[in-house]
């Protein structure tokens, strides 16, 4: 980044006013308040800003229905003013239509003379007896880069999503599969622009953001509706400055979330006394499947084959058809606990599925439940409908009515049946839902009651999975990262890509668990074990295949599988404990390799290095390259390690690795002598 120094503070001419810190400065229109100029390094990303830009934008509801839209364009000048570190911009008075009363407006922007982030803070005053705040989008900056001529990482899909030189919008709702955690990143070059909410409530919000044109955060406001209503600045949006690739840019969001995050407030994974062994130390995953005649066997043969700790999600335990008659899923199927006593003596972690969020309208009990389903303004519940075609009711977890029913289940599950784990599914998965029960006792609409409802069901389950003897884990769908201080482990089993980047585990190897890495097992072996290989390197524990897995037409997979597992559970100081701190380049010499992997729109062509590299940190500090060769050859290879970038040192410039065919290896690193 260039070293060039900011004043701390200057009004410049044509009415902007700027807030400078370390390697960013910001500045702000005098004539309606919004974003002129983001300078981060050496890079300006607003472009020919517009001549009144746009800072926020709220909708406005009345009991009718009919809507109101107020933003900062179009609101009378706002006044600022300054001090050190600090800009606040005020709009007084701003009307409604029809006469419908007025709001006020408050933003303050923070950022320190040494400091690398902008914090931007938003309240509203809403003098209306009719409006009532819906959304507020907060902050919109336009334009962000240009069309095509930035690179933007969205940390969603199993791993994370580069779009390079983008030119689409892009959005996704936190938190959910689509968007688990809350930043994007933007760069151009090595300037990057971590644009992050640094909100520990974990509310729900839209990021979007479109090349070119606006990026913002969509807000769903508390009591959405009710009049009088206001936004009573939850949170700090902020517009961090990193230098580096989309991995500075990701540590940028861990220090963050490190510091000050409810879900790491319980330290660093191998401190942690509540999370069971089995599930640290499972290294790959086989779904069960129905009655114990029909799981056991295949499971075993699987655990048999890998040669180190396994874990088994079984499906179909139950009585009831899959996703059919939610939540009745005692009595389990003749046999069940003979099969989960079985298992564990052959050293399995057997994790049943139940689903923590549904309740079916169908069944029996579900009269009973009713009033503790989330409603819509009508007082409808909201149904969801899945495969199985049945209706299926959202249940809102703000309710003590099903924080406690799915207690009763995970205690029946590890009580009674013996299991070592229970998974839960849909909670990191399903976006929020908005809920206007009044019964419920939460802000009707949005608000952050809904982690909040999920950490004050989980939280008393997970104490008693951990106590009185008791060792057994939790797990979820999906890797939303609102929920990982009650949940152990979360399932990534969506499809892969080849062009997908690790961002997950750069902010939270060490924190918190990730398994699964199928999705190629029909791509032939070199697919399979490509995904493999890739996967083991970034930090999951594989597998979660069916049980097809252990057919004679898949031992080769089976076979690199196994290997791989092997070394993980071996070097858990790194994979599981250890931070990843880079992903290497094997370099040119590598072959590719070619096949197909499962994706949404089918089986599609993808070709890789055969040979995969990433350096982890152990939490005592050492070192070590972890990589693994899909190849039927032995590979060798040299990586380079910059000893400043990666913020270690002294390092050995050059390490030279050998992997043997189909394996895995991890190399510890040495300080360099000086
Ligand atoms: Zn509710």
């Amino acid at each position: 980044m260039a070293p060039f120094v900011f004043a701390a503070l200057a009004v410049l001419g044509a009415g902007t006013t700027e807030i400078a810190g370390r390697h960013l400065r910001l500045g702000f229109s005098g004539d309606s308040g919004g974003i002129v100029s983001i300078q981060a390094g050496g890079h300006e990303f607003v472009e020919a800003a517009a001549e009144r830009p746009l800072l926020w934008r709220l909708t406005l509801r009345d009991r009718a229905g009919r809507e109101a839209a107020v933003d900062n364009a179009a609101a009378p000048r706002p006044s600022i003013t300054v001090r050190r570190g600090s800009l606040v911009l005020r709009w007084e008075a701003i009307p409604l239509p029809e006469g419908a009363g007025t709001l006020a407006v408050r933003v303050q922007c923070e950022l320190g003379a040494k400091d690398e982030t902008a914090r931007l803070r938003l309240w509203v005053r809403n003098g209306s007896g009719r409006f009532g705040l819906w959304t507020i989008q907060f902050p919109v900056v336009s334009p962000v880069g240009r069309k095509g001529g930035i690179d933007v990482a969205v940390p969603r899909g199993n791993w994370g999503e580069p779009l390079r030189e983008a030119a689409e919008p892009v959005s996704g709702t936190y938190p959910s599969h689509n968007l688990p955690m809350q930043f994007l990143l933007v760069q151009k070059g090595q300037d990057g622009l971590c644009l992050a909410a640094h909100d520990p409530g974990a509310r729900p919000k839209e990021f979007s953001l479109a090349p070119g044109g606006e990026f913002r955060i969509l807000n769903w406001a508390d009591d959405m509706g009710v009049p009088g209503n206001g936004w009573d600045a939850p949170y700090a949006a902020a517009i961090g400055a990193y230098e580096g690739g989309w991995m500075a840019g990701c540590k940028h969001y861990r220090a963050w979330v490190l510091r000050n995050a409810p879900w790491t407030r319980r330290g660093p994974l191998h401190l942690r006394r509540d999370v069971a062994e089995s599930i640290r130390r499972t290294s790959a995953w086989i779904i069960g499947a129905g009655s114990r005649q029909e799981a056991v066997p295949v499971v075993k043969r699987f655990a048999e084959a890998i040669g180190a700790p396994v874990g088994t999600h079984w499906y179909n335990w139950h009585q009831i058809p899959f996703d059919t008659d939610y939540p009745s899923y005692f009595p389990p199927k003749p046999g069940f606990a003979d099969g989960v006593r079985e298992l564990r003596e052959a050293g399995v972690l057997v994790m049943p599925y139940i689903n923590a969020r549904l309740w079916d309208v169908a069944n029996r009990e579900f009269p009973a439940a009713r009033p503790h389903a989330c409603k819509d303004e009508r007082g409808a519940p909201l149904i969801e409908e899945y495969g199985s075609g049945a209706k299926l009711a959202v249940m809102c977890p703000a309710t003590p009515f099903w924080q406690q029913r799915v207690g009763d289940i995970v205690r029946r599950l590890v009580g009674e049946e013996g299991v070592g784990a229970v998974y839960l599914d849909q909670i990191a998965s399903a976006p929020p839902r908005h809920c206007f029960d009044p019964g419920h006792g939460h802000p009707l609409g949005s608000g952050r009651w809904w982690v909040d409802g999920y950490r004050k069901m989980l939280e008393p389950i997970k104490r008693w999975c951990v106590t009185g003897g008791r060792r057994a884990a939790l797990t979820t769908e999906n890797n939303a990262e609102p929920y990982m201080d009650t949940v152990d482990a979360f399932l990534i089993w969506t499809p892969r890509d080849a062009h997908e980047i690790p961002m997950v585990t750069a902010v939270y190897s060490g924190r918190a668990l990730y398994f699964a890495s199928n999705r190629a097992l029909a791509g032939g072996d070199e697919a399979f074990c490509l995904l493999q290989a890739r996967d083991f390197v970034w930090g999951t524990q594989l597998g979660w295949e069916g049980g097809e897995i252990v057919q004679p037409a898949h031992a080769a997979k089976l076979e690199f599988q196994g290997r791989l597992a092997r070394v993980r559970a071996r070097s858990l100081d790194w994979l599981a404990y250890g931070e990843l701190l880079a992903v290497l380049d094997p370099g040119p010499e590598i072959p590719a390799i070619a096949g197909r992997w499962n994706t949404w729109r089918g089986d599609r062509p993808v070709t890789l290095p055969a040979v995969h590299a990433a350096l982890w940190r152990a939490p005592d500090g050492r070192l070590a390259i972890v990589a693994a060769n899909a190849d039927t050859r032995s590979h060798r290879f040299r990586v380079t390690l910059d000893s400043a970038r990666l913020g270690e040192g002294p390092l050995p410039r050059a390490v030279a690795v050998e992997v043997p065919a189909r394996d895995g290896v991890v190399v510890a690193v040495s300080p360099a002598r000086r």
